[in-house]
């Protein structure tokens, strides 16, 4: 799968998902931005690991959830590479515990990062896209969003937000040659899912048909193939990569 000249901007590429994503698109030939929230030295980190190889890649600091931020992290995405091909919206919070114990400082973060933060970058960069006539967004969702999960309800109505709005973006931009898709992890091995203890871990993989937690790079193969020639009669779907969990 080769993504020669092509620019993609990774949202939450310091670490887990976003991280693994950046090493696949940019092993493919992509060049990536790296964005970060808070942690600067990890997302460094990822640049150097992927300039090491010979790939080109740069570390924007921006938080997601703020339409200015989210505007800023584009134009300078594009002041450094020229365009932007490829939006990878992966940035997110999740929250584990009772929804009658979550105060709305927990909730407007989970809602503000998952769904305005998905909605603040694809605004920033439709415009190009859609002049261009040429695009590819892949939102990161979760399986949750597709069959909720209970401690998780603001999460899983994040996600779902996530689902409905990828389908529906998928039908406004189709005309405009951009594809929109969203792919559900299901239990992936990252610092997300570090509050589970060793039990808590054993327990829940014995809901997974496939006997393992999800890789970043199980994640980061589904969306190097959504974003390859090889996906493109594909748009508007929610691609479930759970090791059929649900
Ligand atoms: P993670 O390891 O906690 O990493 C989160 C990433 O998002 C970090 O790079 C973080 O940046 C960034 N981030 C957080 N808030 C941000 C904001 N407001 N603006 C910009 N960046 C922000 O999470 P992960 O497990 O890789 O999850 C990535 C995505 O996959 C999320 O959307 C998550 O909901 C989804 N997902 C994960 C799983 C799973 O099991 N792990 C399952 C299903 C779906 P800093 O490093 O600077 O803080």
């Amino acid at each position: 799968m080769n993504l020669k000249n092509k620019v993609a901007v990774i949202t939450g590429a310091s670490r887990g998902i976003g991280r693994g994503i950046a090493l696949e698109l940019s092993n493919a030939g992509a060049s990536v931005v790296i964005n970060y929230v808070s942690n600067e030295k990890m997302a460094e980190e990822v640049v150097k690991e992927i300039t090491a190889l010979g790939r080109s890649a740069i570390a924007i600091k921006a938080d997601v959830s703020d339409f200015q931020q989210a505007k800023e992290l584009m134009e300078k995405s594009k002041q450094h590479y020229g365009k932007i091909d490829i939006l990878i919206n992966n940035a997110g919070v999740s929250h584990n515990g009772l929804f009658m114990d979550m105060d709305i400082i927990n909730i407007k973060k989970i809602l503000d990062t998952d769904v305005l933060g998905i909605m603040n970058t694809t605004h920033a960069v439709m415009n190009e896209m859609i002049y261009r006539k040429s695009g590819i967004i892949v939102n990161i969702s979760s399986i949750w969003g597709n069959c909720g999960a209970s401690c998780e309800a603001v999460y899983s109505g994040a996600k779902s937000a996530v689902n409905g709005f990828t389908k529906a973006l998928a039908k406004e931009l189709g005309p405009s040659n951009i594809r929109v898709n969203a792919i559900a992890p299901g239990v992936i091995d990252t610092e997300m899912n570090g509050w589970l203890s060793e039990e808590e871990k054993a327990e829940l993989m014995e809901d997974i048909p496939l006997g393992r937690f999800g890789t970043t790079k199980d994640i980061a193969n589904a969306v190097l193939f959504l974003c390859s020639d090889y996906a493109n009669y594909i748009s508007g779907q929610i691609i479930t990569v759970d090791g059929a969990m649900i």
